[in-house]
C-alpha cells in the first residue's frame, strides 16, 4: 500500500473528486489506481473564506515500487505504515499471582484489556461505581449539590474522562502506533467509526457511558476480573518489592505485579504511597478559569462564512499567551458547544472541567484558561502541589458561598478589576450555579494578573473574545497531576519493583488517549516482566 499525505481538496468538493486527485498526484491512468481508504482528513481553516481538507490516503496500486522510486524524496508519498497491534507474549498456562490494576479510567482500561487479550487474566479494583450508578452520582452533586467523595466526575469505571467532551487526540510520540489500537478499540466498543480518521476526533459523554460497559465486558470474558468500590487503601512492600495491595475493608491481594493507573484526584492514595516510601516528586501543572462565549461567536470567528458546515462542526480553538510577569497563558481542554462542569471530588471545594456531547450543540463554548505553575509556586516536596489545589479550591467554594456554587465574572469586569454582579448576553452553563463577584482572590496573584493580560491579548487571535459579557467560572485546579510518581526505563517505580505507577497520576499522561496508550505501554512492561523478557519496552 502507499500512502499520500496533505492532498488539498476544497471544503465543498464533490465525493468522487477524490479519486480524481489521487490520480493527478501521481500522475498514473485512472485503472491504475485500486480500492483507497482516508486515514486521515483534517481542515485548514487559516483562511476562513477559502477552508480546506487535506487528506492522507492509503491506496493499492499494481506498480508501487515504481511509483516510490518516481516520487524518492517526496515525503508527502510514502510506503503506508504498518499501524497493526501486535502482542508481545502470550500468558503461561499456569500464573502464580494475576496481575492487578487499580484503577478503571482509560489507563486502567486499557492495561487490562491488553493482559486480558494476552491472557493474563487481570484483578482490577477501581474504587468507584459501574458506569450507570456513577452516572447518577455525578448528577447528584450537578442537580441537588450532594457530593459522593467515592463516585463523582474523577472516580469511577470510566475514569475521569467519561463525563467529558471525549476529544481523542494527543501531541504525544507514538512511534509503536499505541494510539491506533486504542482508537480501534473504541470503535470496537461502540465510537463512531470516523474518529479512526478525523483530525479531531471526539465521542461525547453518552457515547462514552456505553463504550466502558462494552470494555468491561470484554476483558470480563477473557477471564478478567473487576470489582467497584474496592479502594486500594494500602500497599505491602517487601525487601523494595510489591507484594500485594490492601483494601479499604481489610482484604489482601497478593501480586507481584500492581499497575496503579489512579488518575490526578487519587489525593489520599498518593498519601499513602508517599508514606510508604514510594518515590515521588512534585511536578508543573496549571491552574485558571473556565470561560463561556457563545459558540456561533467562536464559529463565526474560525470559519467566517463556513460557520455552520456540517464537516467542520462547531469550532474549537487552540491559544497562547506569554505574560510580561513570565507566566504562560493558554487555552485548555476546549469543549465546543459543551457545558462546564462541577468536577470536585473532595467535600466543600470547587474545581472546573467541561464537557460536551457528541452533537456539540450546546449554545456555549467553554475552555479552561490557565497559568502554567512550577513546584517554586509551592515549594514543600511532593505533596506540596496537592496542598495548594486544596486551598484555592476552598477557596473557590467559599467565594461561591457554599453548596458547590462556583464562583464567577464576567470578562469585561474582570480585564477592569471591578466586581461583576449582573449577567449579560452569555449564560453560565455550571451546575449546581454561578455566583458572579471578583475573582481577582481566588488564585495567586501572578496568574490573576497573566490572565487579565491574556484575555485581550486573545482577542487578536478569535475576535470578540475579551467580549464583556463572556463569563470566567473558577477555579480549574486538576489540568494535570501535581506530581510524579517517578519510572524507570521498565516502566516500574524507581525504588520499588512490581510497582508500574501509570497514566495521569503518576504524570506519564494528560487526556484519554494518551492515558489508554500509557496503559498498553505499561501492560506491555507487565508482560515482559511475567515472562522473564528483559528487552526494552
Ligand atoms: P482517571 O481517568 O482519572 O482514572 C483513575 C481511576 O482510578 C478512577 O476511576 C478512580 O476512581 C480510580 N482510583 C483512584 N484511586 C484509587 C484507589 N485507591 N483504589 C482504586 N481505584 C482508585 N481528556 C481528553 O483527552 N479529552 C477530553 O475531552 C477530556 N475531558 C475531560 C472532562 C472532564 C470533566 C474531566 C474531569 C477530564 C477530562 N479529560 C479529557 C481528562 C481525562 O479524563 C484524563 O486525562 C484521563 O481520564 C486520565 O486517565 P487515567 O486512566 O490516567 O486516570
Amino acid at each position: 500500500m502507499l500512502r499520500i499525505n496533505e492532498l488539498r481538496l476544497p471544503l465543498d468538493h464533490p465525493e468522487g473528486v477524490l479519486r480524481d486527485a489521487i490520480v493527478a498526484r501521481l500522475g498514473i491512468k485512472p485503472a491504475e489506481l485500486g480500492e483507497f481508504t482516508v486515514f486521515k482528513r483534517s481542515y485548514d481553516a487559516r483562511k476562513p473564506s477559502a477552508i480546506t481538507l487535506s487528506y492522507t490516503v492509503d491506496m493499492q496500486l499494481a506498480n508501487e515500487d515504481a511509483l516510490l522510486a518516481k516520487f524518492a524524496g517526496d515525503r508527502n508519498v510514502v510506503r503506508t505504515p504498518d499501524t497493526n497491534y501486535r502482542f508481545v507474549g502470550k500468558a503461561p498456562e499456569q500464573l502464580a499471582h494475576r496481575p492487578v490494576v487499580v484503577g478503571f479510567g482509560p489507563c486502567g482500561i486499557f492495561a487490562a484489556l491488553i493482559l486480558a487479550q494476552m491472557g493474563f487474566r487481570p484483578i482490577v479494583l477501581e474504587r468507584g461505581k459501574a458506569v450507570r450508578e456513577r452516572t447518577k452520582d455525578t448528577w447528584g452533586l450537578w442537580r441537588k449539590s450532594v457530593l459522593n467523595p467515592e463516585s463523582n466526575v474523577q472516580f469511577g469505571e470510566g475514569g475521569a474522562g467519561t463525563f467529558s467532551d471525549g476529544k481523542l487526540y494527543s501531541q504525544i510520540k507514538d512511534p509503536k502506533h499505541y494510539g491506533r489500537k486504542v482508537l480501534t478499540e473504541f470503535v470496537k466498543a461502540g465510537a463512531p467509526e470516523e474518529i479512526l480518521y478525523v483530525s479531531k476526533p471526539h465521542i461525547g459523554t453518552f457515547r462514552l457511558v456505553g463504550m466502558v460497559e462494552t470494555m468491561r465486558a470484554e476483558i470480563i470474558a477473557l477471564g478478567g476480573e473487576i470489582r467497584f468500590q474496592q479502594r486500594v487503601a494500602d500497599v505491602r512492600i517487601e525487601d523494595g518489592h510489591l507484594r500485594g495491595v490492601v483494601l479499604a475493608n481489610g482484604e489482601e491481594i497478593r501480586s507481584d505485579h500492581v499497575i496503579l493507573a489512579l488518575g490526578h484526584s487519587a489525593r489520599d492514595t498518593f498519601e499513602m504511597l508517599h508514606e510508604r516510601g514510594v518515590y515521588m516528586e512534585a511536578k508543573p501543572f496549571s491552574v485558571g478559569f473556565r470561560v463561556e462565549h457563545p459558540q456561533s461567536l467562536i464559529d463565526k470567528a474560525r470559519f467566517g462564512p463556513n460557520a455552520g458546515h456540517p464537516v467542520l462542526g462547531a469550532a474549537d480553538y487552540k491559544l497562547v499567551h506569554h505574560a510580561k510577569n513570565g507566566r504562560s497563558v493558554y487555552s485548555f481542554c476546549m469543549c465546543p458547544g459543551g457545558t462546564v462542569v462541577a468536577a470536585t471530588s473532595e467535600p466543600n471545594r470547587v474545581v472546573t472541567n467541561g464537557m460536551s456531547q457528541y452533537s456539540r450543540n450546546e449554545r456555549n463554548a467553554n475552555a479552561g484558561i490557565v497559568v502554567g505553575i512550577t513546584p517554586d509556586d509551592y515549594p514543600g516536596g511532593p505533596l506540596a502541589g496537592i496542598a495548594f489545589q486544596r486551598h484555592w479550591e476552598s477557596r473557590a467554594y467559599e467565594l461561591g458561598g457554599g453548596d458547590y456554587i462556583a464562583p464567577g465574572q464576567l470578562v469585561g469586569d474582570f480585564i477592569k478589576g471591578q466586581p461583576s454582579s449582573v449577567l449579560g448576553s452569555v449564560e453560565p452553563s455550571y451546575k449546581p450555579g454561578v455566583k458572579l463577584g471578583d475573582l481577582s482572590t481566588s488564585l495567586p496573584d501572578y496568574a490573576i494578573a497573566a490572565v487579565r493580560e491574556a484575555l485581550p491579548a486573545f482577542e487578536r487571535q478569535i475576535k470578540g473574545f475579551s467580549m464583556c459579557d463572556a463569563v470566567l467560572t473558577g477555579v480549574e485546579t486538576r489540568t494535570s497531576s501535581p506530581l510524579r510518581i517517578t519510572r524507570g526505563v521498565d516502566c516500574q517505580s524507581l525504588n520499588v519493583k512490581g510497582l508500574y505507577p501509570a497514566g495521569e497520576g503518576a504524570g506519564y499522561a494528560g487526556g484519554i488517549l494518551s492515558a489508554g496508550v500509557d496503559g498498553i505501554r505499561v501492560a506491555e512492561a507487565v508482560a515482559k516482566s511475567i515472562l522473564g523478557d528483559v528487552t526494552v519496552v
